[in-house]
């Protein structure tokens, strides 16, 4: 080990910094990419500005110290790579489909699709068969910050029940699909609905959903039964936290909700959903944090695999944040990849993240940090098992991925 130019004997950061920022208490700085992936130096405002700053190698210490006031943002382009080959696959299209009532309202049945129409739910194997009405409580219009109150549509992977919610909002319920029968309503109460999706997702036979902002409950599916009877209002489980999209681990052993914390700060969680609601009944109360990020949640957020969460935007703040993705370890939250480049709706399978950008469905491959195919117009709203939807002018247009699912 040498002596490194901050003057310290410890291991290199193996990225820079300006002279200003090897002391205690320095000033601000700017995270500066140096154009090579998302490596970037720390460079103070003068620097920044400058032609030709002076730059130093820094320990880690150093560079850990000065990242801490790396509050002025990024500067400089990330090298967003490109590898794309030939993706292959499947195509089918068929026509005389009902429109869902927006993006949100199509979700995969197995060998089909559910949509919900403004005639209902209707099922789309691919010839439509009406399945339900839709009756939910009326919400007035809500749009915060870019998050429009609207229906949103969850099927069950097994296929057997749908959940038709207001996204934003405070309704929703469960339906069987063979029966079309409501099988369980859900409310969430009124309080700060605006600011995430409805948090619902099926686990096996059983459903959790929302009850309060702060709490989570599981119901068997086919009967509405509550299953997570329990007190969360003394001292000890009451939880302070806003829960928001909830997605089930591959294994549904873990479920990561996507929620926040005042004063704001977005804080996606890990519940142990294995241990409940049969052993550790409090387990939503003690989720496990992944990461803290001002102002920022909701954003694309998938499993990669049963240890690892993808999710968008690169950085600690809304204001100051890089178009990518940040590969967190579920158990630990640790920071374990960052790559520059997807944004869109984000679909994991395979291995892989499958990305509804503006001009076509991408496809990355995190292990390489790279885009390695891309569907030029291609714009699904729904997958299933590496299967994705799109539905718009009566055309339904599937793609069918070549990968299969890791064992
Ligand atoms: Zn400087
Ligand atoms: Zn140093």
């Amino acid at each position: 080990m040498n002596v490194l130019p901050c003057g310290h004997l410890a291991a290199a950061a193996g990225a820079r910094i300006c002279a200003h920022l090897t002391t205690d208490n320095g000033p601000e700085c700017f995270r500066v990419l140096t154009g090579v992936r998302t490596e970037f130096d720390l460079l103070c405002r003068e620097c920044a500005d400058a032609a030709a700053p002076e730059l130093l190698d820094a320990c880690v210490g150093c560079f850990g110290r000065a990242e801490e006031e790396a509050g002025l943002g990024w500067r400089g382009r990330p090298e967003i790579l490109r590898h794309d080959r030939d993706p292959g696959g499947s195509w089918t299209t068929s026509g005389g489909a009902p429109a869902p009532l927006n993006d949100r309202c199509l979700a995969g049945l197995p060998g089909g699709w559910l949509a919900w129409t403004a005639d209902g739910l209707v099922a789309l194997d691919p010839a439509p068969r009406h399945v339900a009405a839709v009756r939910l409580p009326e919400e007035p219009p809500e749009n915060w910050a870019g998050h429009v109150r609207g229906p949103a549509l969850h099927t069950s992977p097994d296929g057997r029940f749908a959940a038709a919610v207001t996204d934003y909002g405070r309704y929703g319920a469960v339906f069987e699909v063979a029966s079309g029968a409501v099988t369980l309503e859900l409310d969430r109460q009124d309080h700060h609905t605006e600011t995430t999706p409805f948090p619902i997702a099926f686990l096996g036979s059983r459903v959790v959903a929302a009850t309060d902002w702060n709490r989570l409950d599981a119901f068997d599916a086919a009967t509405g039964r509550l299953l997570t009877e329990r007190a969360t209002d003394d001292e000890k489980h009451y939880l302070n936290y806003f829960f928001g999209a909830l997605l089930p681990s591959p294994s549904g052993r873990a479920l990561l909700t996507d929620g926040w914390v005042w004063s704001p700060f977005g804080v996606p969680l890990v519940i142990d959903s294995a241990a409940w609601p049969d052993g550790d009944v409090h387990a939503p109360e003690h989720g496990r944090a992944l990461a803290q990020r001002e102002y920022a949640w909701d954003d694309p957020v998938a499993w990669l695999d049963e240890r690892t969460v993808a999710q968008q935007r690169i950085g600690e703040d809304d204001e100051l944040m890089l178009d990518g993705v940040t590969l967190l370890d579920a158990a630990t939250g640790r920071r374990k990849a960052v790559f520059a480049g997807p944004k869109g709706r984000m679909w994991s399978h395979g291995g892989l993240l499958y990305v509804a950008a503006e001009a076509g469905l991408e496809i990355w491959d995190p292990a390489e940090g790279a885009r390695i195919g891309f569907l030029d117009g291609f714009a699904p709203i729904a997958h299933r098992e590496g299967t994705f939807a799109e539905l718009r002018d009566g055309q339904l247009r599937i793609w069918t991925s070549p990968r299969t699912p890791d064992a």
